[in-house]
């Protein structure tokens, strides 16, 4: 079947989504071919970049918004951190070799969570933590994994990626109270995220030690409560969900976000973990118990931006959408106008492109005759909408204006 073929069908049954490589024939938003770059390592186009940077301003703004202290640390990592973390361990065999200095060994980090304890720890000796009980650190993380090239796949699975991360410090000895509170919170914040994005979850997992899990760093006694408190949230908040054994991370259990690919593959998106441990590993403070929910709201930019591509067959949302606006003059006579329009769009913030004749993927395509200079109009149609003849012109703004902030 052609993606032509496949894309009519999607559209009459709308059950047959399509993969995000082949959207993105149509989208232009990255390459992924070998002549350029390597498996799993993604070009963004232009449109692809505005996209991925819409995004993650959208997602920083967001994290600011909830109480993160936005922060960026650096992708390489000194090895014997990520040993000491036992992430060595445990990321194995998808970890990138270690790069042998004169001084010193660095890593690809295959997490960012080592960094964020340690910036925890020197922000509160040096007495400048952010604001807020507790702290909390978000960042849009690159990371380097070495993932099998036989499971690379276009956006979705990749070795150098961007993972929306965050980690929240709670000292159980200061409010037992917290951890729920903020549990809550990282469940509320997750929810409205993939809503925002109009992602349809699939399935809500679980995942617990069970007999299936082979490296751990805790107590079975510590699996028990902890996996209590993750089964409570769950219940207090109604949501159903699916449990897993075996499958939680290697420090503590976790709930999992996962959606359907297009070729009916479970992948997760968003998580929420708890971790009572890692910190007391990276510190050597034994003292200060402090637990960690380590959580994406979203997992990484580019399965993300796959998922949306493969959920919504390519239409981008408007207000992620890399051309907002293609304003054409159907007549030679109207390009005055035409420009005046155009000008107003750009003025107005939005990503237009004036009339320049080629197939252009955009969210509204505004087309100026005769007619509509005589009337100060536009004529328009929204991708998948229909054509509205002679709207006014600041009717036009307020209309794409009240979609880019609150949608449709
Ligand atoms: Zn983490």
């Amino acid at each position: 079947m052609t993606y032509n073929e496949k894309r009519d069908k999607f559209e009459k049954n709308n059950k047959i989504p399509i993969d995000h490589r082949e959207v993105n024939r149509r989208t232009e938003l990255f390459l992924n071919t070998l002549k350029v770059n390597r498996p799993g390592m993604i070009v963004w186009l232009e449109k692809g970049l505005i996209l991925k940077n819409a995004l993650k301003n959208y997602l920083e703004e967001q994290l600011k918004k909830n109480g993160y202290f936005l922060v960026n640390t650096p992708i390489l990592v000194d090895a014997e951190l990520l040993k000491t973390t036992k992430h060595r361990e445990f990321y194995q065999n998808m970890m990138f070799t270690e790069m042998k200095l004169k001084k010193e060994n660095l890593q690809f980090r295959p997490m960012s969570c080592p960094q964020h304890i340690l910036l925890h720890q020197q922000l509160f000796k040096q007495k400048i933590l952010p604001k807020g009980t507790p702290a909390k650190f978000g960042e849009i993380a690159l990371l380097g994994r070495n993932e099998p090239s036989g499971s690379l796949s276009g956006l979705e699975r990749v070795r150098i990626m961007n993972l929306v991360d965050s980690h929240i410090f709670i000292n159980l000895e200061q409010d037992k109270t917290l951890l729920m509170k903020e549990l809550n919170n990282v469940l509320n914040f997750t929810i409205k995220t993939l809503e925002k994005f109009s992602i349809k979850i699939h399935q809500i997992t679980l995942s617990v030690k069970g007999k299936g899990k082979k490296f751990s760093i805790l107590k079975d006694q510590e699996w028990n409560e902890l996996e209590k408190i993750l089964n409570e949230l769950l219940i207090i908040n109604k949501i159903p969900f699916k449990k897993r054994e075996g499958e939680a991370a290697f420090y503590g259990p976790k709930i999992d976000f996962e959606i359907l690919n297009s070729h009916s593959v479970l992948t997760t998106l968003a998580t929420i973990q708890i971790d009572p441990k890692l910190y007391s590993l990276v510190t050597k403070d034994k003292k200060k118990k402090i637990i960690i929910i380590h959580h994406s709201v979203c997992g990484t930019l580019e399965r993300l931006i796959a998922t949306i591509l493969e959920q919504q067959q390519g239409n981008i949302p408007f207000w992620l959408s890399p051309i907002q606006t293609y304003v054409l003059s159907v007549t030679k006579s109207s390009s005055d106008y035409t420009t005046k329009i155009y000008q107003r769009l750009v003025d107005n913030q939005f990503r237009s492109i004036l009339d320049v004749r080629i197939k252009l993927n955009s969210s509204y395509i505004i087309t100026i005759g005769k007619k509509e200079e005589k009337n100060s109009t536009i004529t328009f149609k929204k991708i998948g909408g229909k054509r509205v003849n002679g709207m006014d012109q600041a009717e036009f703004i307020y209309r794409i204006q009240k979609e880019k902030f609150f949608g449709n």
